[in-house]
């Protein structure tokens, strides 16, 4: 008895034996017209649907339940992806008809969150990319795929490098070594899907194999990546991972390419945090690219965040693309010529993947078509333009005009998303598909008048001829009349207030008429695929075009920037010079109140005389503004745009680094002084002569004195540094302008205050000198303190300061640097040591190569040395 109890039912034999192939997966077992999920799946499918879990006996076993019709696929499987699960469809594989067993089953595809092709899984102005990392001996390799738009990126260095790029690509997923995901995820700690595969996946001789089947190449030389062993490991972890997920189809991944990091400015990902470029600090603050990007297309939107991310280095480079948006900025026709064409153009990218997945529908052709259409206008503006890059890049758009002329003739203008669902094949192109339509036609013509004569012989004027899918066609006579239905009619179905009939003659008409339907959808399917199979040959051109339509997307968007909001063009300079001039912040200026206008500020920095600006200031009065403003126009320069400001002369910066002192961001729970430390540790080791650093109330994290002295000690280290790297570093502690007495390169200004009797009004100008005490007092008062909080504050500041008194601390610290350089050059009378010192000051640190250094040391230490040896 028990042992039959326990029978499982051959259904749910075939879905155990499925399921044990996708244990992570949510599988979707497709039965009848629903999607089913049973066990650990169904609990975890009702709650992120929150549909009803119900419980059901499988033959023996209770299992939980929960299901969908199939026709919501498309509204469940984006809630399910988006909810970080992998979800295998399994549907059936043959007609339920034509078998008298169980249906055959088997899983068609794998969605996951880093492979997704779904329009409602995707968002269009952004990247979906799947990520996979590989390691060994501190080499970091690591692939990015996007199989939406078919491009495939490699890289290879240190964690920070690949740190870095996790962080401009923020893959939606990320596939790595089964032993190694532990490590790697407290490596990495970020909030994305970590998904293991077995280790020997990660091999070079497997990767290598991959990737010349799926290039169809003999060796990877032409690619440029063939050296890159853990980028290639990892590149082939994102294939065999496709392999995996069932897709099979990928002909539109025709290049791998690296990211080459060298050429961009490096910002890691503190610094892309802190400066909001794309992702905001806290929720529903509005980012850099919330403001600039004007693009109409998705193309455009996703290049857009991809020069953000990746900023030029190259003067060249940089100023071809101002080129470009200043012709734009002068030819105001041809830039809303252009962009009116641009409003017309779907994702070309993705509708060419679809492609390519064969996964496109009838009316993504028709807007594939389209899109190509849109582009004979713009490649003919750009070719005609008075600019070199501009004319170029409408020399490389080709309009496709074959592929636009076999759309045309082949696909109905208003075909439809679903081809059962109307005509996808135009009317002319096929003679047997217009014979059947015809006759499609000319039936329902043939039904009206046979329902004419009916009514007419039975003298019912209420007669209705209709189809369903359990009888075919019928006639339909209401109750009052059914007295009056001829004997030769058979009645088929008996409803409240209607009777259903047939007749022989509706049942000839029914067979001939189905016939030609049937025809005429295997017919279309049959064409449409044949065109879908001609589009492919042209991935790759229409890949191109993609590329170029998202170039000229970004740089007219840059131009309307520049003339809605008043940008400039910067001055690329051959020197090391930031020169601003009333250089404005692109997103506080959008955001302020219309009767409180943003303050311009000025801002100078080089390497020989201003290297590191010390900027203080109260609370609120604007200095990371500033700071920020100045990183922002550097970066906004560097990708290509204009740039919010009177005037701008700068030479190029090759990293940017911005740190934020702790309290800032311990609403968020993330950051303590530890951190704080840590990441400005990263930046002193890492600065170069073109480096713009940007120190936000750095040492605030701990108490004062600690503060300041930690404060002190990074920007003497950075003005001692050869480097000289640019510095602006905002503080409240206003003792340390005391330094600017000390170091040549460090200048004192303050954001301008007016104190009034009993507030403070905030000027928001930069202005030179220090600030002379904080104003703490002052904005606790203005945030409505109470009166005897204050008025407490003040006399416990005056103690504090009658104790401490300012000057002390400053006097301290100029003592105790004088003491350092008494110790350094301790008993100077000795002759060798006056030696040594001269052997010191002679070296040029800015010529000085890393090997000189230590060759120099070597040399003073023998001199030490021989010292000894003589006194012993
Ligand atoms: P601080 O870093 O000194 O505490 P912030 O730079 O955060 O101050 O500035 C505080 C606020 O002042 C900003 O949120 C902004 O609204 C306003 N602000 C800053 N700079 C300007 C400016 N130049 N013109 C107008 N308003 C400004």
């Amino acid at each position: 008895m028990a042992a039959k109890a326990k029978k499982v039912t051959p259904l749910m034999q075939q879905y155990n034996k499925i399921k044990a192939k996708y244990p992570d997966a949510l599988l979707l077992f497709r039965v009848g017209d629903f999607y089913e999920t049973f066990g650990e799946d169904a609990v975890r499918t009702a709650r992120i649907l929150n549909i009803v879990l119900t419980n059901r006996n499988n033959g023996g076993e209770r299992t939980e339940l929960a299901g969908f019709p199939h026709h919501s696929l498309n509204t469940y499987l984006p809630k399910l992806v988006k909810a970080g699960e992998r979800v295998a469809i399994c549907d059936q594989l043959e007609d339920p008809k034509q078998t008298k067993t169980i249906v055959k089953r088997g899983v068609t595809e794998l969605i996951t969150p880093g492979v997704a092709l779904n329009d409602e899984v995707l968002q269009s102005k952004s990247n979906n990319f799947l990520a996979a990392l590989s390691v060994q001996r501190q080499s970091y390799g690591v692939s990015f795929l996007d199989i939406s738009t078919g491009e495939f990126l490699v890289s290879e260095g240190s964690k920070e490098e690949v740190d870095k790029l996790l962080q401009n690509f923020n893959p939606s997923e990320l596939l790595v070594r089964r032993s190694d995901k532990k490590t790697l995820a407290s490596e990495f700690p970020y909030d994305l899907p970590f998904f293991h595969l077995e280790d020997w996946v990660f091999q070079i001789d497997y990767a290598q194999e991959s990737l010349l089947k799926h290039f169809k190449v003999k060796s990877l030389k032409g690619f440029g990546v063939e050296q890159m062993d853990q980028a290639l490991i990892a590149a082939g972890a994102v294939l065999h991972y496709l392999e995996e997920t069932q897709h099979d189809k990928v002909d539109h991944i025709v290049n791998i390419s690296r990211v080459e990091d060298e050429h961009y400015v490096w910002m890691d990902r503190f610094t892309v945090r802190n400066l909001e470029l794309y992702t905001p600090l806290s929720q529903g603050a509005v980012t850099l690219i919330d403001i600039i990007d004007k693009t109409t297309t998705a193309m455009g939107g996703r290049l857009m965040k991809r020069w953000m991310a990746f900023p030029l280095k190259d003067p060249i480079q940089i100023c071809k693309r101002h080129d470009v948006v200043s012709y734009f900025v002068s030819e105001r026709e041809v830039r809303e010529s252009i962009m009116s064409q641009l409003k017309q153009m779907s994702d070309l990218e993705r509708l060419i993947s679809k492609v390519a997945v064969g996964k496109i529908c009838p009316r993504e052709v028709i807007q594939l078509k389209n899109s190509l259409e849109a582009i004979v206008p713009v490649k003919q503006q750009a070719e005609t333009a008075n600019d070199r890059s501009l004319k170029s890049m409408g020399e490389r758009l080709n309009a496709c005009q074959h592929l636009i002329d076999l759309i045309k003739q082949a696909i109905d203008e208003e075909a439809p998303v679903n081809i059962l669902k109307g005509n996808t094949i135009a009317q002319g192109y096929h003679n047997e598909l217009d014979e059947l339509r015809g006759l499609a036609t000319s039936g329902k013509e043939y039904l009206d008048q046979m329902l004419q004569r009916h009514c007419d012989e039975t003298g019912i004027g209420s007669l209705k001829i209709s189809s369903n899918n359990v009888f075919g066609y019928y006639i339909e006579v209401r109750n009052t009349h059914k007295d009056k239905v001829p004997e030769s009619w058979i009645r088929k179905q008996t409803l409240v207030n209607a009777e259903r009939y047939i007749t022989e003659e509706l049942k000839e008409y029914e067979a001939k008429i189905l016939g030609a339907e049937e025809r005429i959808q295997s017919l279309q399917q049959e064409l449409f695929d044949q065109v879908v199979q001609e589009i492919m040959p042209y991935i790759k051109t229409i890949q191109e075009n993609a590329q170029l339509i998202g170039q000229l997307d970004c740089l007219i968007s840059f131009a309307e920037q520049a003339t809605i909001s008043r940008y400039v063009r910067p001055e690329i300079m051959e020197d090391e010079v930031l020169e601003i001039n009333g250089g404005r912040h692109p997103v506080i200026e959008k955001m302020l109140p219309a009767d409180e206008p943003f303050i311009p500020n000025d801002l100078h920095l080089d390497r020989d005389e201003q290297q590191i600006i010390m900027i203080t200031g109260p609370n609120m009065s604007g200095k990371s503004a500033i700071l920020r403003q100045t990183a922002l126009i550097v970066l906004l320069a560097q990708m290509g745009s204009f740039v919010p400001a009177e005037r701008v002369r700068m030479g190029v910066v090759d990293k940017i680094f911005t740190r934020v002192g702790a309290s800032d961001n311990i609403s968020q729970g993330e950051s303590t002084f530890m951190t704080e430390m840590n990441e400005s540790a990263s930046i002193l080791n890492n600065i170069s002569a073109r480096s713009l650093v940007l120190l936000d109330e750095i040492g605030r994290g701990t108490s004062t004195y600690d503060g300041i002295s930690i404060a002190w000690a990074i920007t003497e280290y950075l003005h001692e540094h050869p480097s000289h790297p640019k510095t602006l570093f905002a503080t409240h502690y206003h003792e340390l302008n005391e330094m600017t007495n000390q170091f040549d390169r460090i200048k004192n200004f303050n954001v301008e205050v007016k104190e009034l009797k009993d507030k403070v009004l905030f000027m928001r100008k930069l202005v030179s000198g220090g600030s002379h005490h904080s104003f703490g007092i002052h904005v606790a008062k203005m945030a409505g303190m109470p009166q005897q909080v204050i008025s407490k504050a003040r006399k416990m500041l005056k103690r504090l300061e009658q104790t401490h008194r300012q000057e002390d601390s400053q006097e301290a610290m100029r003592s105790l640097q004088e003491e350092e350089m008494q110790l350094s050059f301790f008993n100077l009378d000795d002759p060798l040591l006056e030696e040594i010192k001269d052997e010191i000051l002679m070296v040029d640190i800015d010529t000085l190569t890393p090997v000189e250094a230590l060759m120099k040391l070597n040399e003073i230490k023998r001199m030490l040395v021989g010292k000894a040896g003589k006194a012993q």
